[in-house]
């Protein structure tokens, strides 16, 4: 069992003994709806006319649905029943939705409804499969969200002969990117592949929403007599007061774009999020030290190696992640060698080694617990 599936049964255990049926939630005249499904659970989604509602059809009635649910947004009502040897929900619109967008996660499935004309519902209410999931999803190698700090209007800390952080990240990204695909093992995506601005949340949200079985966040400091790399894992409460000084100049890359952070999902429910939390916490610890003892070998580091601070970028409560400060830009000699090809070639293998090394174990624990 991976650690997703892990989560899925504990997900499942739970909204099994609490009862939890759908839960529907509007934002931005948009409604969604999350459906606490078993990890594998295969479905089908269609839809009918009079009246109009989307139709999910399942093998098996879930434990804990009510039978009937009023609506929120563009849902009217739910209602569920058996249905031809299975099981059917029935959403029932308040008005025509454009057509549905669904997303299988961690937390079940998601279908997305945004306002649509009646004569676009129309044409897909003909009991046409929209979406569907069979019982056995394909395997796929796990995927390494890398994170290259700053860029566009953001560019970091500035070095002592004007090295921009962000171009040191983009760069070490890159590489990392290139070694991780050439080792093979994991998929690789990048937060950003260009210089631009993208804010916090939405770095952190790529993570969730793929799934990520990590996240690495790569930048280069700036503090007074300071050389070195270091690496940080989350907390509320930051180990010093550079650390703390850290995460706010970090942290405030966010207000430089003018742009808030979106809040936690309301229907991830508290228990759950904090088994998530400690099962997370324990991946980013031993994801900050294992990156340690891999960098120790190629780079000087600051002392003091792993810290622990309150970084945005860390905080998603289900991924796993870590940030590298792979230097100091104010150093002279930090500079000088980010700028290097070669010195962020040996960051790179530090980091695809920490990589590689860690979903081995995550890999050796998970088959241990399933
Ligand atoms: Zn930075």
């Amino acid at each position: 069992m991976g650690r997703r599936g892990l989560l899925a049964a504990m997900a499942a255990l739970l909204a099994g003994a609490a009862g939890a049926g759908p839960v529907l939630s509007v934002a931005r005249g948009r409604t969604r709806l999350v459906l606490p499904l078993a990890h594998r659970a295969p479905w089908r989604l269609s839809a009918a006319l009079d009246p109009p509602r989307l139709l999910l059809d399942l093998p098996e009635a879930p434990k804990g649905w009510p039978a009937r649910q009023p609506g929120r947004g563009l849902v009217a009502r739910l209602e569920q029943r058996r249905h031809d040897g299975g099981h059917r929900l029935a959403i029932l619109l308040a008005r025509p939705v454009a057509l549905p967008v669904t997303r299988v996660s961690r937390h079940g499935l998601t279908i997305e409804l945004a306002p649509g004309p009646a004569s676009g519902f129309a044409p897909i209410a003909d009991g046409r499969s929209l979406a569907a999931a069979a019982a056995q999803p394909r395997r796929t190698l796990p995927l390494v969200v890398l994170d290259p700090g700053h860029g566009g209007k953001d560019p970091g800390a500035i070095g002592v002969r004007g090295t921009q952080e962000k171009r040191i990240t983009l760069a070490a990204a890159l590489e990392l990117k290139r070694q991780l695909e050439a080792r093979g093992g994991c998929r690789v995506l990048l937060t950003r592949s260009r210089d631009v601005f993208i804010p916090l949340g939405q770095r952190i949200e790529l993570a969730r929403q793929r799934e990520a079985a990590l996240f690495l966040s790569l930048h280069a400091d700036s503090a007074p007599g300071a050389r070195g790399a270091s690496v940080y894992t989350l907390s509320e409460t930051a180990t010093d007061r550079f650390s703390a000084a850290l995460a706010r100049r970090e942290n405030a890359a966010d207000q430089r774009g003018g742009l808030r952070l979106p809040s936690v999902p309301p229907e991830v429910q508290r228990i759950l999020l904090s088994l998530m939390r400690q099962e997370t916490r324990s991946g980013s610890e031993q994801l900050a030290r294992l990156a340690v003892a891999a960098l120790g070998g190629e780079v000087p580091l600051l002392p003091h190696t792993h810290r622990r601070a309150g970084f945005v970028v860390l905080k998603a409560p289900d991924v796993p992640s870590a940030l590298v400060e792979m230097g100091f830009l104010s150093h002279p000699g930090d500079e000088a060698a980010l700028n290097r090809p070669e010195h962020r070639r040996k960051l790179a293998t530090a980091l695809a080694e920490t990589v590689t090394a860690y979903l081995a174990t995550r890999r050796t624990t998970l088959a241990m617990l399933g």
